[in-house]
C-alpha cells in the first residue's frame, strides 16, 4: 500500500528556521550565556503582544507555576482547584508547598473544566483555582472568575496550551491574576524549555522575579552590567528559574511569527473539521464558541458505537499508516501519586474517564504540508471504512 511506503509524519516538529538559528548564534556570541538583555527585551515584546501590564519570564510553565503559587503565599494545608484533566505540572505544583490539589471533572462536550464541579469543590481551606485552557480553547473564565470573587480565591492561569487564545475578546494572558505560558518544544511558540508569567499585578510581578533567581532583590545581569551595583540582597529562599539570553533569542523570533504560526494551524484544523464531519464514528473538537483558538492541539474522540476498534487500536492503526498521534492527557486521577497518596480513585471524574478512554491528538503544526493534512485525513478515513460498525 502507498501510504506506509511513504516517510512517518511525527505528531509534531518545531518550527525552526535560520532566523532561528541566527538569533540563538547571535546571543552565544554576545557573551551573554544565562540571563541578560535578551531576556528583559523577550518579556517587553512578550507583555506587549498579551496586552498584559507584567510578563516575567522564566525556564519552564512548571516554574512559572510554581512562582505565582508562591507569590499568592499558598501554605501547606491550602487547597488548589484545578482539572483533573490536565498535565503532571499543573498538580505537582501545588504538592510543593505540601498544599493540596483539589481535582475536579471536566465539561463533558468541550474537555474544559467544569465551572459548577469547581464550585462544588470549595471549602474554608480553598485560596486559589488553576484554570487550564485546554487544547488552546478558553475556559469558562466569568464563570470562574466570579466563583473566585465571591469566595475571595485567585485564579492562577494554565495557559500553556493557550498561546494565542482570546476570550470573549480579550487575550488569555490578562484576565487571572496570573497566567503561565510554557515555551517547551512542543508547545505553540519555543525556547526549548521556556515559560512566562504574566500579570497586571506589579507587587505579584515583582515578588515572582525575586523568586525566580534566589530570592536576590536585584536582576544579576543588572548586577554585573556597568552601571550595576555589586550590592544584592537575599530576601526570601527563592529557586533558580531564570531564562536565559539565547532562549530568549529563539522566543523573541518565534513570538514574531506567532500569529502566522496560529493562522497556519487554524487552517489545518479547519480542514480536519470539514472533512472529517462526515465521518461518524470520530467526535471533532468543536471550536472556541466564546473567543479564539489556539489550536494547539486538535483532540478527536472515538464514538465507541460506531467503531469496532477502540482508541488505543486506532491509534495503532494510524502509526501503521505513517501518523503520528498522542493523547491529552491521562487525568491526574488515575496516576498513581493521586490514588496511592491522596486518595483518589478510578471512577470519580466520570466525564474526564470517558474522555480519556475516547481521545487522541492528530498532528497540527505549521510545517505541515497540505499533503501531510491530506494523508491524515485519509488515514482516518481508511480506518473508518475498515473498523465501522
Ligand atoms: C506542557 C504543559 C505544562 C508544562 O510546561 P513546561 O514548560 O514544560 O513546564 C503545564 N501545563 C500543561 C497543561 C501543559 O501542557
Amino acid at each position: 500500500m502507498s501510504i506506509t511506503a511513504t516517510k512517518f509524519l511525527p505528531f509534531h516538529k518545531p518550527t525552526i528556521e535560520q532566523e532561528e538559528v541566527d538569533a540563538v548564534v547571535g546571543a552565544l556570541k554576545s557573551g551573554w550565556l544565562t540571563k541578560g538583555p535578551r531576556v528583559r527585551e523577550f518579556e517587553m515584546a512578550f507583555s506587549r503582544y498579551i496586552g498584559a501590564k507584567e510578563a516575567v519570564a522564566v525556564n519552564s510553565c512548571t516554574a512559572a507555576l510554581h512562582i505565582a503559587l508562591a507569590a499568592i503565599d499558598i501554605r501547606a494545608g491550602d487547597e488548589v482547584i484545578i482539572p483533573t484533566m490536565t498535565f503532571a505540572a499543573t498538580g505537582e505544583v501545588v504538592l510543593y508547598f505540601q498544599a493540596l490539589p483539589v481535582l475536579v471533572d471536566c465539561c463533558e462536550s468541550t474537555g474544559q473544566i467544569d465551572p459548577k464541579a469547581v464550585e462544588r469543590a470549595i471549602t474554608p481551606r480553598t485560596r486559589a483555582i488553576i484554570p487550564v485552557h485546554y487544547a488552546g480553547a478558553p475556559c469558562e473564565m466569568d464563570a470562574i472568575l466570579e466563583i473566585a470573587r465571591r469566595n475571595n480565591l485567585k485564579v492562577i492561569e494554565d495557559a500553556a496550551h493557550a498561546l494565542p487564545t482570546f476570550y470573549k475578546g480579550r487575550m488569555v494572558g490578562t484576565i487571572g491574576d496570573v497566567t503561565c505560558f510554557s515555551f517547551y518544544a512542543t508547545k505553540t511558540i519555543t525556547t526549548g524549555e521556556g515559560g512566562m508569567a504574566t500579570t497586571e499585578d506589579e507587587d505579584l510581578a515583582e515578588r515572582m522575579r525575586i523568586l525566580s533567581l534566589h530570592g536576590i532583590s536585584k536582576d544579576a545581569w543588572n548586577r554585573y552590567s556597568a552601571e550595576g551595583n555589586w550590592r544584592y540582597d537575599i530576601m526570601e529562599a527563592g529557586f533558580k528559574y531564570n531564562m536565559t539570553d539565547p532562549q530568549a533569542a529563539l522566543g523573541l523570533v518565534q513570538l514574531a511569527k506567532c500569529d502566522a504560526m496560529r493562522q497556519r494551524r487554524s487552517e489545518i484544523a479547519s480542514r480536519y473539521t470539514h472533512s472529517l464531519d462526515r465521518l461518524d464514528c470520530f467526535v471533532l473538537p468543536i471550536s472556541a464558541p466564546n473567543g479564539e483558538h489556539a489550536w494547539h492541539i486538535y483532540p478527536v474522540r472515538i464514538d465507541p458505537l460506531a467503531l469496532v476498534i477502540n482508541r488505543d487500536s486506532t491509534i495503532h492503526e494510524l502509526k501503521e499508516r505513517g501518523i503520528g498521534t498522542s493523547v491529552h492527557f491521562i487525568p491526574l486521577h488515575l496516576h498513581s501519586l493521586y490514588q496511592n497518596q491522596l486518595g483518589y480513585r478510578q471512577g470519580q471524574f466520570p466525564y474526564a474517564e470517558k474522555m480519556f478512554e475516547t481521545v487522541f491528538s492528530l498532528p497540527i503544526y505549521p510545517s505541515m504540508t497540505d499533503d501531510d493534512v491530506g494523508r491524515v485525513i485519509e488515514g482516518l478515513y481508511d480506518i473508518a471504512g475498515k473498523f465501522r460498525r
